[in-house]
């Protein structure tokens, strides 16, 4: 199945009908590049700058930042690449930003944009160094915070890169409470990225490093499903960039959802491709609705594999 899957699949994602869907890489730095364009990736969806960060008592210099990013932007001319500021905290633990005290839930802590709100210098030496990278260069450079809860930190988010003369800022839609107030962050910013990693943890109150509540850790729950609806109908493109992406009947169900771009490892990116080129838009759409009718993520999976006939 892989193998036809692979020769079939090539070109930009697309529905069978055509109906455009850009499937990209999740990167963590220059090193992933190869593989992603490899499999035929159209850009970067996901850029984890954490990776530079990792292991070091001080944070890297504005050279080396300038220069990791500029590898990452020049590998795609045509496309696009979609950076996320650092994300420290919780899982992402970094030695030079500790959390300011005592943290007994680090997953409900200071991480992602609330860290960078500690200490603004990191966040504004990064979207500088980001900003001299892309100086010059034909790619469309979309720059993005983690760990975004309300309008209030939307609008500062894109505030700093407007400043720092980044022009196309974004969110990260993984805290329940932006799901469903999509509608108020929207106007903030130019587009989202649903990271269904983070959503599903926060739904379903399932800590995503305990091993032994996977079961309460998959994106196919109904609830997780009924929070992507929102923000994939605000009003601005919503792209998704979770493991949720990589899972061919629910790269279908997400574009069902009215998610207009997909992010994943590169690996995944031939058999999404090719799952997608086998159904319609209207396919996506019904298996969609049969996902969030279920009442279980086993139940959700079913319904929809049923409306999707093109799967294995
Ligand atoms: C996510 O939370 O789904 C995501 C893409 O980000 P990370 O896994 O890096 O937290
Ligand atoms: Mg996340």
């Amino acid at each position: 199945a892989r193998d036809s899957a692979l020769a079939e699949a090539s070109g930009p994602g697309a529905t069978k009908d055509g109906h455009a869907v850009p499937l990209l890489a999740n990167v963590g730095g220059p090193k992933d590049l190869d593989a992603a364009l490899a499999n035929g990736a159209e850009g970067v969806g996901l850029y984890r700058t954490e990776f530079l960060f990792l292991d070091r008592s001080v944070p890297p210099s504005d050279e080396e930042q300038e220069d990791a990013y500029r590898k990452v932007l020049e590998a795609f001319p045509e496309g696009r690449v979609v950076v996320r500021t650092l994300d420290a905290g919780a899982d992402k633990p970094l030695a030079f930003l500790p959390p300011p005290g005592e943290e007994p839930n680090p997953a409900l802590g200071e991480r992602g944009l609330r860290m960078a709100r500690r200490h603004p210098g990191v966040l504004t030496a990064q979207l500088a160094a980001l900003a001299r990278a892309s100086a010059g260069l034909s790619v469309k450079l979309q720059v993005m915070a983690p760990m975004v809860a309300d309008a209030a930190e939307a609008a500062f988010f894109a505030g700093a890169c407007r400043e720092a003369g980044i022009e196309h800022p974004g969110v990260m839609i993984e805290v329940p409470a932006a799901a469903l107030r999509a509608r108020d962050l929207a106007p903030e910013v130019e587009f989202f990225s649903v990271g269904t990693n983070d959503l599903t943890q926060y739904a379903c109150a399932a800590d995503r490093q305990v091993g032994g509540l996977a079961h309460l850790q998959d994106p196919w729950q109904p609830a997780v499903l009924d929070l992507v609806a929102p923000a994939a109908s605000a009003g601005v493109p919503c792209g998704v960039c979770g493991e949720a992406a990589a899972d061919p009947a629910l790269a279908c169900v997400l574009v069902g959802l009215g998610v207009t771009s997909l992010s994943m490892s590169a690996p995944s990116l031939p058999l999404v491709r090719a799952a997608l080129a086998r159904h319609t838009l209207e396919e996506c759409r019904r298996a969609a609705e049969a996902a969030r009718a279920a009442r279980s993520a086993a139940g959700a999976r079913e319904a929809a594999r049923s409306h999707l006939p093109g799967l294995a």
